[in-house]
């Protein structure tokens, strides 16, 4: 019979590589100060594009290119009404991990 050292790590499986890109692209997405400045206020309330333009002092394009990263990633949904579209957060994980840092970096 063979006998295994005490120490090997025999159920370590690791990521497989579809989940390790797609938590690298996400930590990619939260990496960029305009883009947590949108999550930190869709997490407050659901938002048009064009509040989210008034609330954060940003050119439109600048907020429509950034809702469309951060679509594609599922961290944002938007529904229509009328002309306007309206995002929300799509995710508490994402939010939860956020404010998780947001409390880090701040405390002592
Ligand atoms: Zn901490």
């Amino acid at each position: 019979m063979e006998h295994k050292e005490q120490n090997e790590c025999n159920h370590y499986k690791g990521l497989d590589e579809e989940t390790l890109f797609m938590v690298s692209q996400t930590f990619k997405a939260l990496s960029d100060p305009t883009r947590i400045r949108i999550l930190h206020l869709l997490s407050t309330r659901e938002c048009s594009v064009n509040e989210i333009t008034g609330e954060l002092s940003l050119m439109q394009s600048t907020v429509s290119h950034q809702l469309r990263f951060l679509k594609n990633l599922r961290l944002v949904k938007f529904r229509r009404e009328g002309t306007s579209l309206y995002y929300s957060i799509d995710d508490e994980h994402v939010i939860t991990l956020l404010n998780q840092m947001i409390h880090h970096v701040n405390h002592d």
